[in-house]
């Protein structure tokens, strides 16, 4: 389908693929292997020389559905989709580096990458330098000769950090690395990273891209010389795949993506502004907010500020679980990108199993907590808060 479409036309209509049978909604294919007519043909398919499907381990119609619509979006030649998030950074990374490489990644994103990079990929000989804040000279400052990727998430998780991503693009490019962004807490509705001059998105399908907290998914968009030859060929061998199923759910919610983003942030941001009003609440971390520190960067390179509001709650970690525990609507999970709200302490959840050190430089503390802004009423969502806050 023509890029010339709006988001809003694409994220309904691009990609679909109709059986002979005219199918109005996208068909489901739960099958795993695809029949060939001739011996021949099954050879051509197998030595690339035919397109089309062979086995679900790395070709499936409704698989291919989801990622062409979700590199529609993005503004991307190449979509390659991933059981969950951190198997779409794990594809990334086994992909496209080898032993001896090095990363540069920010302190501030997902608990679970900081394992992935810092603990696991050392086994094989990747080594990562974690970079505390946005700023730009502690980049610089970290990259050595070996220095094959940047990866960061904008905003970051939990303290939605805004990095300026063309100037980040610019520091990967003279140093001859791959500048990778999860771009989980927006998503292609409110930034693409690509534009801005990144190589790699990374997506949490998990998050909003499903939208309803219903399957896990992922995914890794960029050029296609980057993605396919890399990215593909190891899931193509490694099997780290997208079920059809999973490809099918994300696929319908990827067609309400651009309203919710726009509903959910602009709840977030009614919000955030009634927390900063809260006596029981520190400081509240919001790019939509003018005391958030890179709130102008946000403005120029996002369309919105994001759905996910963190704030520190006077008392440390009991002020803030008590606030958790008074919630009545809220869900007590460790998830975000739902319609319904969630409420999570990062300190013992999402970001429990680093070390204490690297969560101090991450700058999570214990009276911290993030909501993930559902399609609530947001006046249901603060009244939930203020039995905890103000009781
Ligand atoms: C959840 C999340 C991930 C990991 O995704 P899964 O689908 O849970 O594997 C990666 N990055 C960010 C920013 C996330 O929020």
């Amino acid at each position: 389908m023509s890029d010339d479409y709006h988001l809003d036309t694409l994220a309904v209509r691009a990609g679909t693929q109709r059986s002979q049978f005219g199918e109005h909604s996208e068909a489901l294919y739960l099958t795993s292997s695809f029949v060939f007519k001739t011996a021949a043909q099954a050879a051509a398919r197998f030595a690339n020389q035919e397109p089309g499907n062979i086995y679900s381990r790395f070709t499936n119609p409704t698989v291919t559905m989801m990622e062409e619509r979700l590199a529609a979006l993005e503004g991307a030649q190449c979509c390659v989709s991933t059981g969950s998030g951190m198997a779409a950074i794990l594809s990334t990374v086994m992909g496209l580096l080898r032993s001896g490489d090095h990363i540069v990644c920010s302190a501030g994103v997902f608990g679970a990458t900081v394992q992935l990079l810092g603990n696991v990929m050392k086994r094989f000989g990747v080594e990562t330098t974690f970079v505390s804040g946005s700023a730009l000279s502690g980049w610089e400052k970290a990259l050595k000769p070996a220095t094959r990727l940047l990866f960061l998430e904008t905003p970051s998780n939990p303290l939605t950090e805004v990095y300026d991503v063309a100037a980040l693009a610019g520091i990967a490019k003279k140093a001859g690395a791959l500048l990778a962004v999860d771009n989980c807490f927006c998503t292609p509705a409110l930034q693409r990273p690509l534009e801005l001059g990144a190589d790699i998105v990374i997506h949490s399908a998990t998050k909003y891209l499903d939208g309803q907290g219903r399957v896990l998914g992922g995914a890794v968009l960029g050029r296609r010389d980057v993605i396919h030859e890399g990215v593909f060929g190891f899931l193509r061998t490694a099997g780290p795949t997208l079920s059809p199923f999973n490809a099918w759910v994300i696929l319908k919610g990827l067609e309400t993506l651009r309203i919710r983003m726009q509903n959910q942030s602009e709840s977030a941001l009614a919000l955030a502004r009634w927390l900063e009003q809260q006596p029981a609440v520190e400081r509240v971390y919001y790019p939509g907010l003018a005391s958030h520190p890179q709130h102008e960067l946000a403005k120029k390179q996002q369309k919105g500020p994001g759905a996910i509001v963190s704030f520190d709650v006077k008392g440390g970690r009991e002020g803030a679980w008590r606030v958790v525990d008074a919630t009545k609507m809220l869900s007590i999970t460790a998830n975000l990108g739902d319609t319904r709200s969630t409420i999570t302490h990062p300190a013992s959840t999402t970001h429990g199993r680093i070390s204490p050190e690297a969560r101090a430089a991450a700058g999570i503390g214990e009276g911290l907590l993030r909501v993930a802004v559902g399609l609530e009423k947001v006046e249901d969502i603060e009244a939930d808060l203020a039995q905890g806050l103000n009781p």
